[in-house]
């Protein structure tokens, strides 16, 4: 589909990333999901490629600007090699990356930041507690000043990259219950009193680190306080519109594949005396996959071009996340259905996506949460 929004940089920057994956993920993508994990050396050499560095000072190695297109050309180029735990591997880096530029200390900054974009080291964003993720402003781990100071305790759940990372955004709380009492902080991961197990067994997103963290009397220096004190809620909500972005992004690819890989069987596959992609049912199941996957196309670059003059529009991020989401897995079904019984058999991408689906929907803020912010940032 075209972009009315498109320009050579951006060009250049997409088939650079296309390129990248085709030759450096594409043909190893399978064996790495099955191992359950990337190795280290592939956040290096996407990380030389800029892909951690947009709205990161260039003095921190960052860019030295932003581009929402670029972003999602990203995340979309990357869901393109058929596993998307790979995305998520290297993905903790990027939505915990933000916070750090923003609100960390500058002394914070000059230690870490340049390791973090280059990919020589990894950090995660750490929100969700085992008591739950939506209701972000009942988050019950804690963080008591003590001197020159804070003392965290308490738990996370589901973090990506949680196992491999060595820095940490945590969400904690150091006022009164409800949103007005949770501060950001950061963390080493060598920090006396910090622990991590890895969560396993998991549906999809197998190429990727998840992992419950647990904090037992973490002592850190009033310095690791990102922003003012009692503000995290608004950095965590501001922090999740890049990270929506960049998934509805993802999606995008996701349903490309879908449809490439099913275009391409109904092409070969008989039944019936005559290739699949003649019978009229598949060729409308491909005309309601390629539709949606159009919708979904049109409606992200409207939304970069739109966050890119800025203000956020939430709203918008928010129903393309869920509508993404819905496009995503009416697409994965009707790929799985074209395949028939091929796409039951581990090792292609249609079921891989197929598995891969959920997480989309409640990751990053679940399609409910996310119909409830619509409303809400629409007034009503
Ligand atoms: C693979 C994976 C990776 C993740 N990575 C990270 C990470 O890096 N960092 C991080 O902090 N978190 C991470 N998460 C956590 C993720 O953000 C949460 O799973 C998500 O926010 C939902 O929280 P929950 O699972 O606790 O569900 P809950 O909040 O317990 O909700 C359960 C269900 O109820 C629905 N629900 C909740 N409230 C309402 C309501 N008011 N009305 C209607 N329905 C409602 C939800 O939509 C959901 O479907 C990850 C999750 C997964 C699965």
């Amino acid at each position: 589909m075209q972009n009315p929004f498109e320009t050579e940089e951006r060009k250049t920057f997409r088939d650079t990333l296309a390129n990248f994956v085709a030759t450096e993920i594409t043909p190893f993508a399978d064996a790495w999901d099955e191992a359950g994990e990337i190795p280290w050396v592939l956040h290096e050499k996407i990380g030389a490629l800029g892909v951690f560095g947009f709205g990161i000072d260039a003095a921190y190695g960052g860019l030295g600007f932003d581009d929402c297109f670029m972003r999602a050309a990203y995340n979309e180029e990357l869901a393109k090699c058929g596993a998307t735990g790979i995305g998520a591997a290297l993905g903790g880096r990027t939505i915990s990356i933000g916070p750090i530029q923003d609100l960390a200390r500058p002394e914070i900054k000059a230690r870490v930041l340049s390791d973090i974009v280059s990919g020589r080291r990894g950090s995660s964003l750490a929100i969700t507690e085992p008591s739950g993720g939506s209701d972000v402003a009942r988050m019950t781990t804690t963080a008591r000043r003590d001197g020159a100071d804070y003392v965290i305790n308490g738990a996370k759940t589901f973090i990506t990259g949680g196992m491999r990372s060595d820095y940490f955004v945590v969400g904690a709380r150091t006022g009164e219950g409800g949103l007005k009492g949770i501060s950001l902080f950061f963390l080493d991961a060598t920090t006396p009193g910090f622990s991590r197990t890895p969560l396993s067994r998991k549906m999809g997103w197998w190429a990727s680190d998840q992992a419950t963290l647990y904090f037992d009397n973490c002592r850190v220096p009033a310095s690791h306080l990102m922003g003012e004190e009692n503000r995290g809620f608004l950095a965590i909500m501001t922090n999740f519109n890049y990270e929506r972005l960049g998934m509805v992004a993802g999606m995008l690819g996701m349903m490309k594949v879908c449809f490439d890989d099913a275009v391409s069987w109904a092409q070969q596959r008989e039944t019936f005396g005559t290739k699949l992609i003649r019978h009229q049912v598949i060729r409308h199941k491909i005309a309601d996959m390629s539709a949606r996957i159009d919708m979904v196309e049109a409606y992200l670059n409207h939304i970069c071009q739109q966050a890119n003059d800025g203000p956020m529009p939430v709203a918008e991020i928010s129903k393309a996340k869920f509508s993404a989401s819905k496009a995503l897995e009416f697409c994965a079904s009707e790929a799985m259905q074209i395949l028939g019984g091929a796409g039951y058999l581990r090792g292609n991408r249609v079921e891989r996506m197929y598995r891969e689906v959920k997480v989309q929907a409640i990751g990053g803020g679940s399609e409910e949460i996310m119909r409830d912010l619509a409303v809400r940032q629409m007034g009503l």
